[in-house]
């Protein structure tokens, strides 16, 4: 039997890893998991029960004792759902305010351990394209295809704040831009599991490709590791015999 292939996608806010990875599992049928949804979902109940964001043993506690459902949804931008306790929040996780909570929920070690735990379960049967930060580094270090998506800051930025004026934001674009090298900042910098490009990942640089040439250029990679597997498949067959 052919195994199932994962596709493992690293990268900064708006790099465009979202759109690239949801694109690539409607096209090949794969499960996508937006992993971002996760740690803005533990931030989101922090914030709603009011919790200290330095105190990590609360978020620690919180985080593990979460009911965390995701569901694919290609017609949402995000390509997934969140529903926590049953309830479905995925419009609520992209707001000012967890955007700034978030990279602190996400530095707690044992906020990170029991979301990992979750993304490694999900993953286990193959067939998943997973989107992150660690993906390539922690959580999938052994997926068939890895990639890390860049783009320059000013690139991604613009990218954010057409997004949030097209829902009618009034943030600025220096707005916008300043809240980005902030989190990227606390991502890179962040003790466990930072934000980085691993030896393993292909680099991309997504300033000058838009989505689709990007979704192609792994779609090539993807289809050629079908057809070696398919290949060594047929090589270790035994013959028959007339
Ligand atoms: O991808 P998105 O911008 O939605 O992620 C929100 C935040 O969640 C990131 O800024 C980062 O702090 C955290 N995150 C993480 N590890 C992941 C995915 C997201 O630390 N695998």
């Amino acid at each position: 039997m052919q195994a199932e292939v994962n596709i493992a996608i690293d990268g900064p806010t708006a790099s465009g890893k979202t759109t690239v990875a949801r694109l690539l599992a409607q096209r090949w049928h794969l499960l996508y998991i937006d992993t971002g949804l996760m740690y803005r979902a533990v931030a989101w109940e922090a914030l709603r029960r009011g919790l200290n964001l330095e105190d990590s043993q609360s978020l620690a506690e919180l985080a593990l004792g979460l009911d965390m459902r995701l569901e694919p949804d290609f017609a949402l931008p995000s390509g997934c759902r969140l529903y926590l306790n049953g309830r479905d929040i995925t419009e609520e996780l992209h707001a000012p305010a967890i955007d700034r909570a978030v990279s602190k929920v996400a530095a707690v070690p044992a906020v990170r351990r029991e979301m990992v735990r979750r993304q490694q379960e999900m993953a286990r049967g193959g067939g998943v394209v997973m989107a992150g930060r660690d993906i390539c580094s922690v959580v999938l270090p052994q997926a068939q295809l890895q990639y890390y998506l860049d783009a320059s800051p000013s690139a991604r930025a613009q990218r954010r704040w057409e997004e949030l004026r097209a829902k009618g934001d009034p943030i600025t674009l220096e707005e916008v831009l300043a809240d980005l090298e902030r989190r990227d900042y606390q991502d890179t910098h962040r003790q466990d599991s930072p934000l980085r490009k691993t030896e393993r990942a292909e680099y991309i640089d997504c300033s000058r490709l838009d989505a689709q040439q990007v979704v192609d250029l792994i779609s090539t990679k993807y289809r050629a590791w079908h057809e070696a597997e398919r290949a060594s498949a047929d090589q270790e067959r035994p013959q028959d015999h007339a």
